[in-house]
């Protein structure tokens, strides 16, 4: 089958639902059992089947199935959040004394989970240059237990070399963690480059429609039940609304994403011309320093990206945010809306020195893209006159 046939048709069986064709929302926490035989065989495994609400009901089974085909790994875990989904696979594979890796250009929520609470419980993490590529094995310590990567890097976009990075790890016994959110399963193949265990943050690309919150961790069957024991031990689980939600913005992603996509690379082609812009951090473009690895490994880009404005006063660039008509500004990404968003990296970063002016990033929704255009140029209009 190919790709947009199982987008189609991953985690639906209509035939067991009187012909729906949605898989429906069941909602649940006491399951009950016809016999004691039944009841004491979820003893040896109670992660397969529905056996109590938290651990999952078909509908999240659905959705797991349903991403995990698309990642193309085994098996798939719905989480509450993607940043649920990020934590927990983090303390799945740590312990007091070991050592993690994580690109300087993680999403930032991902970085105070790793100095905030990894750090007490004496889980000690090194910050490493997205654009290290093989040499992170110089960084790998025989108590490194795991790797973090983002590719492309959140806010900046920084494309990482997963093959050489997994390579090094694997070499040292590490397991490779990817939030793959920004590629979405379509655009990147986690397991084809290397990487152990996917993570989406739901909520954006495969939601769709900012209305619900949910991450999706995506694993080889070797990996799977150290996973999940710790989802099932620490109680993360998510809620079967959320998903069903999920799986209805799953089956039009293909189209969506081709759609922000062009949008994007409509706004980036105008910015490019804009004396304003100093440069545009998007790896689909030519120029983009991460282009190579990303026309290598990726087979597409969405429609997030940012651009670095040229030296301006902070009042400049309030006035053009401040009277945005279209572009809303807001956390998260992925929904059918634009937005716009003021960032700092020189806050986030620590491995690597940021060099640059006023950084904006950019969500090309689905609107028009003339009319955004508009309220851009309109922008920079404020920003000139302030
Ligand atoms: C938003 C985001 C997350 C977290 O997802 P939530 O569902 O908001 O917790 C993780 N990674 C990236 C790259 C994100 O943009």
């Amino acid at each position: 089958m190919k790709e947009d046939t199982r987008i189609v048709n991953a985690g639906r069986n209509p035939e067991e639902n009187f012909g729906i064709v949605n898989p429906p929302v069941y909602r649940a926490s006491t399951v009950t059992f016809p016999s004691v035989e039944v009841l004491e065989s979820f003893d040896k495994n109670p992660f397969d089947g529905v056996f109590y609400g938290r651990h999952g009901t078909p509908t999240t089974f659905a959705l797991e199935d349903a991403v995990a085909e698309l990642e193309g790994g085994d098996r798939g875990i719905a989480m509450a959040s993607g940043l649920a989904a990020i934590a927990v696979s983090l303390l799945a594979f740590l312990k007091s004394g070991d050592h993690v890796l994580v690109a300087d250009s993680v999403y930032g929520p991902t970085r105070r989970f790793c100095d905030e609470l990894l750090q007490r419980y004496n889980v000690e993490t090194t910050y490493y240059d997205p654009r290290i590529g093989s040499g992170i094995e110089a960084l790998l310590k025989v108590n490194t237990k795991v790797v973090f990567v983002e590719s492309p890097g959140s806010l900046t976009f920084e494309v990482q070399d997963l093959p050489a990075i997994a390579k090094a790890a694997h070499a040292k016994g590490a397991v490779v963690i990817l939030d793959n959110s920004w590629a979405t399963p379509l655009y990147f193949k986690p397991f084809e480059r290397g990487v152990d265990v996917s993570i989406q943050a739901a909520t954006k690309y495969i939601v769709g429609h900012a209305d619900a919150m949910l991450g999706v961790i995506t694993t080889q069957e070797a990996h799977y039940t150290t996973i999940r024991k710790a989802t099932a031990t620490i109680g993360a689980c998510s809620a079967p609304e959320e998903c069903f939600l999920a799986l209805r913005g799953l089956r039009t992603l293909r189209v969506r994403l081709e759609r922000h996509a062009a949008t994007a690379m409509k706004l980036c082609e105008w910015l490019k011309g804009r004396d304003e812009v100093d440069r545009i951090l998007y790896p689909a473009l030519p120029e983009d320093p991460g282009h190579a690895l990303w026309k290598r490994d990726f087979t597409g880009a969405p429609g997030l990206f940012s651009f670095v404005l040229k030296e301006t006063p902070k009042k400049a660039v309030v006035a053009m945010l401040d009277g945005m008509k279209l572009f809303a500004m807001g956390y998260s990404w992925g929904g059918y809306e634009s937005l716009i968003l003021p960032f700092y990296p020189e806050k986030l970063r620590t491995a690597t020195q940021w060099q640059g002016g006023p950084c904006l990033r950019i969500h090309a929704g689905l609107e028009d893209a003339e009319d955004l255009i508009q309220d851009l140029d309109a922008g920079f209009k404020r920003l000139n006159a302030a």
